[in-house]
């Protein structure tokens, strides 16, 4: 592949793992809060931001190229409240929205086909986790702090599979 393709596609390798991280942050988060339902909700989270990272992986390699790992800040441990945490996740899903769609114009603008249609999956995707966190966002706002409700919530997502 083009340097800078590879380059940008390594890079968003660890923007995924960073979102993985921040969400595992979070889950841990909910748990000291005693949101157990929430924490397992970030736990398949952060499953899928690690998936996302090796389907990363996987294709640098198969495309013949070389994964080159970047470092990881660690992510913010503690926030004011649980919507505060979603509201959170919500700002950082864009932050990766904004990052696709960058490596989708570089594609586009080198005729990299291939990598074009790779990324395709995870525009689409993001159009999915943006409205899954709002909708989750939009709960939280309803239940404003209230613990019956919060609780409620908190088991409705417990059944995340
Ligand atoms: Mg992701």
């Amino acid at each position: 592949m083009n340097k800078k393709m590879i380059k940008a596609l390594n890079e968003q390798i660890a923007e995924e793992l960073a979102s993985a991280y921040l969400y595992l942050a979070m889950a841990n988060w909910f748990e000291d809060n005693n949101l157990p339902g929430l924490a397992h909700w970030m736990i398949k989270q952060v499953e899928e931001e690690q998936e996302h990272a090796f389907k990363l992986r996987e294709f640098i390699i198969d495309r013949g190229d070389k994964v080159t790992l970047a470092t990881i800040e660690r992510p913010t441990e503690s926030w004011e409240s649980a919507l505060a945490a979603f509201e959170a996740s919500l700002s950082h899903e864009k932050h990766i929205t904004a990052c696709i769609d960058k490596l989708s114009d570089l594609a586009i603008e080198i005729k990299d086909h291939a990598t074009n249609v790779f990324l395709m999956k995870f525009v689409s995707e993001q159009v999915e986790e943006e409205k899954t966190v709002a909708d989750i966002v939009a709960q939280l706002k309803l239940a404003n702090n209230n613990p019956g409700t919060l609780l409620m919530l908190d088991r409705a997502l417990a059944s995340r599979s």
